[in-house]
């Protein structure tokens, strides 16, 4: 499996995935230009099939109807989703999925599951090809035993790791925006999203990448370390942990 992270951030979403030559892009928070740039630059890419929408707002759908268009490929979202982001879906050929009803993408299964977050109805996915499984979810506000139950033993764990309680606490940011992030239905902070990597973990996980870093309430090496840490206390020395600095990209990884 391959998986390149173009963005990721409160600038903007985009998760370039491929496995068995089928390629997906989960969320497409961008405009359609940037992202279309951004894959002419890698040559190694395979051409996209789908785009996988895990919830309306405006840093995860931006480009995703434009960019279906271009393509000419399918957007895939649930019922919510696809009602809250009408406007800018139009004219884009839209696949509906179901929560807990996995759906094939070419050589990729895809099962989307539910996640709390202040969004019409917000999912993470779990993504299986090539004899590999990528557990992605970001904007979630905890993580709830449905959650916990997908990530567990996955090969690949994609987790946002968006603040650090003590630099939220201190940050410039207005209460009630402190207050959003931190609600149940808001943003997962450093320690949380540990504790989601420490009870995913098992032998079988190879990476942990941490995405949807806050530029003013988190730090990427406190992020990556805060991970690290919980998992060296298990004996989980192994586990490769990859921290995106806020707003950022990735190189392309094999996973
Ligand atoms: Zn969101
Ligand atoms: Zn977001």
């Amino acid at each position: 499996m391959n998986l390149r992270i173009l963005r990721s951030g409160s600038s903007g979403n985009a998760i370039y995935l491929e496995a068995a030559g089928t390629a997906v892009l989960i969320d497409a928070g961008l405009a359609a230009e940037t992202i279309l740039r951004d894959l002419s630059l890698m040559p190694q890419a395979a051409p996209l099939q789908a785009i996988l929408l895990t919830h309306e707002h405006d840093d995860h759908t931006r480009g995703a109807g434009a960019l279906g268009k271009v393509f000419g490929i399918p957007v895939f979202a649930n019922e919510g989703t696809i009602g809250a982001g009408a406007a800018l879906l139009n004219g884009a050929s839209v696949e509906r999925f179901t929560s807990g009803r996995p759906f094939r993408v070419g050589a990729l299964t895809v099962e989307a599951f539910p996640v709390p977050h202040d969004a019409v109805e917000p999912v993470g996915f779990l993504i299986a090809g090539n004899g590999t499984r990528a557990f992605v979810a970001t904007d979630f506000g905890e993580a709830t035993g449905e959650i916990l139950a997908r990530a567990q033993d996955a090969e690949t764990v994609l987790i946002e790791a968006n603040y650090d309680l003590a630099l939220l606490g201190v940050s410039p940011y207005p209460w009630f925006l402190k207050n959003r992030i931190l609600s149940s239905v808001g943003h997962l902070s450093n320690d949380a999203a540990a504790r989601v990597a420490v009870h995913a973990a098992s032998a079988r996980t190879g990476t942990v990448i941490l995405v949807h870093l806050s530029d003013i309430n988190n730090l990427t090496p406190l992020a990556r370390d805060t991970v690290q840490w919980a998992l060296a206390r298990e004996g989980l020395t192994e586990v490769r942990i990859e921290a995106v600095r806020a707003n950022g990209s990735s190189p392309l990884w094999s996973l």
